[in-house]
């Protein structure tokens, strides 16, 4: 490299002046070639970039050009010399229209330079932003995600259909969500001192750090309780157990943490109120409201069951329905609540007296339905009258009056007396219908 410059920067432009001097010393009479060489030559130099040596030729040139007419014989005469000048000048055009060209392009390299800077700055900056969305983007998709597991968690508690299964998955779910950290959940009345606190003030506690923790008295904490969030667990406004969480070191838990903590409490609660009411509504709809038992809805369903049940296993059951005995005369003669409270009593008298499998239904008013499982016909009859006389030994105080409640059965058997329920159900009538008209409290099943 070094080599090259010194060729072109020394040893070329020194050959070339040598070479012209030796042509003028040979044909001093065509000096004006001179000229349109040195022309060439500029050219040649201002693309091989040697600026320093334009000059000096641009000197020696027009030096030569006021010289050599003078010097050369027969080269002084005005055409000689005019041509000389002319030659010189358009030698100076020459050098400084390229000087403007060089200028030019290096105004137009150093534009392109700030260009290409500032692109570069553009560049970098664009490479930042994106860096800082990819970084936004990965947090939003992890926030996304994060929402995604707690909706699942959420449904997963509001699917639950037990009060044990809701205190399993919100465990699950805290445990989840506070990795590490210890959760106990439990029922009942306040066993600590952070539950009494809880239910005192009837809002969670958060303790960050156990042993700077001036509400509480130092050695109140468990070794595992640096950290701790405590909350109330409520069924319908009423308190009804506690949520706690705690953790080793200090500053585990965050105001957002028993935010969270205490929206899934909140969850599982609406969610046990939820079993609790659909418990309730479908209680009441299978259930009679004045004595407990079974309405006649639910008793026509089980009737239906019953028979198929004891159709395939080819067992037979019998059905026993009863009516209280002038029961009219009780409400017409000390009210329409004497008349419920005998009602209830009743109902009491007839569930209790028969066994677990068995079903009792209120048919309607004052009448009622037994379905006496896997048992023939003499064994439910033994059975109604066990009802009739535990019925009929019962004692009743009517406005300080004792009094005596009777009822009348009427028994009939599946399949040999009834082999559809409606069938079954008029047989078991029309012998209560006969019990009635035989003088009432008694037993029919023939
Ligand atoms: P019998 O011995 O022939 O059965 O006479 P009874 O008076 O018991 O029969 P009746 O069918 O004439 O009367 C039934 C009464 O039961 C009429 C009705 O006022 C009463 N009743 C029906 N449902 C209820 C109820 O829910 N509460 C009260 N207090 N009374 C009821
Ligand atoms: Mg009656
Ligand atoms: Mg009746």
């Amino acid at each position: 490299m070094l080599k090259a410059n010194a060729f072109t920067k020394v040893a070329c432009p020194a050959a070339i002046v040598a070479g012209l001097a030796w042509a003028l010393w040979l044909w001093p009479a065509h000096f004006l070639w001179l000229y349109p060489a040195a022309g060439a030559l500029f050219i040649w130099f201002h693309w091989s970039g040697e600026k320093e040596v334009k000059y000096i030729f641009l000197f020696l040139v027009t030096a030569a050009g006021f010289s050599l007419p003078k010097l050369v014989p027969g080269g002084d005469s005005f055409l000689g010399m005019a041509a000389a000048m002319v030659e010189v000048l358009c030698l100076w055009l020459l050098f400084f229209a390229l000087a403007r060209a060089e200028s030019l392009r290096r105004a137009a390299g150093e534009k392109l330079a700030a260009g290409e800077a500032e692109a570069a700055v553009r560049i970098g900056n664009l490479t930042d932003e994106l860096a800082r969305y990819r970084l936004h983007q990965e947090s939003t998709l992890a926030r996304i995600r994060d929402k995604g597991a707690l909706a699942a968690s959420v449904q997963d508690i509001g699917a639950a259909s037990t009060p044990d299964e809701i205190k399993e998955r919100l465990e699950n779910l805290l445990k989840k969500y506070f990795p590490g950290a210890a959760i106990e959940l439990h029922s009942g009345a306040p066993r600590d001192f952070a539950d009494t606190w809880v239910a005192e003030r009837k809002i969670p506690l958060l303790v960050r750090n156990s042993e700077a923790d001036s509400r509480f008295p130092r050695g109140f904490f468990g070794a595992g309780q640096r950290s701790m969030m405590a909350l109330p667990l409520h069924l319908f406004g009423a308190l009804v157990g506690f949520v706690r969480a705690c953790a080793q070191e200090p500053d585990r838990f965050k105001a957002e943490d028993l935010r969270g903590a205490e929206l899934f409490c909140a969850l599982a609660g609406v969610s046990m109120e939820n079993i609790y009411l659909f418990e309730k509504v479908r209680e009441l709809a299978i259930k009679d409201g004045l004595t407990g038992l079974y309405t006649h809805r639910a008793f026509q369903t089980r009737l239906e069951e019953e028979i198929l049940r004891a159709a395939r296993a080819r067992t037979p059951f019998a059905l026993i329905m009863a009516d209280i005995d002038h029961f009219k005369s009780y409400n017409d003669t000390f009210g329409h609540q004497a008349g419920d409270a005998v009602l209830k009593v009743v109902a009491e008298v007839l569930a209790g007296g028969v066994r677990e499998v068995d079903f009792t239904a209120r048919y309607g008013g004052e009448e009622f339905a037994l379905i006496i499982t896997g048992a023939g016909k003499a064994q439910a009859a033994a059975a109604a009258e066990n009802l009739r006389l535990a019925l009929a030994g019962r004692a009743f105080s009517f406005g300080g009056r004792d009094a005596r409640v009777t009822a009348s059965f009427g028994v009939a058997e599946f399949p040999s007396e009834g082999a559809v329920s409606s069938q079954l159900v008029r047989a078991a009538d029309e012998r209560l219908f006969r019990a009635k008209e035989a003088g009432r409290n008694r037993v029919v099943y023939e």
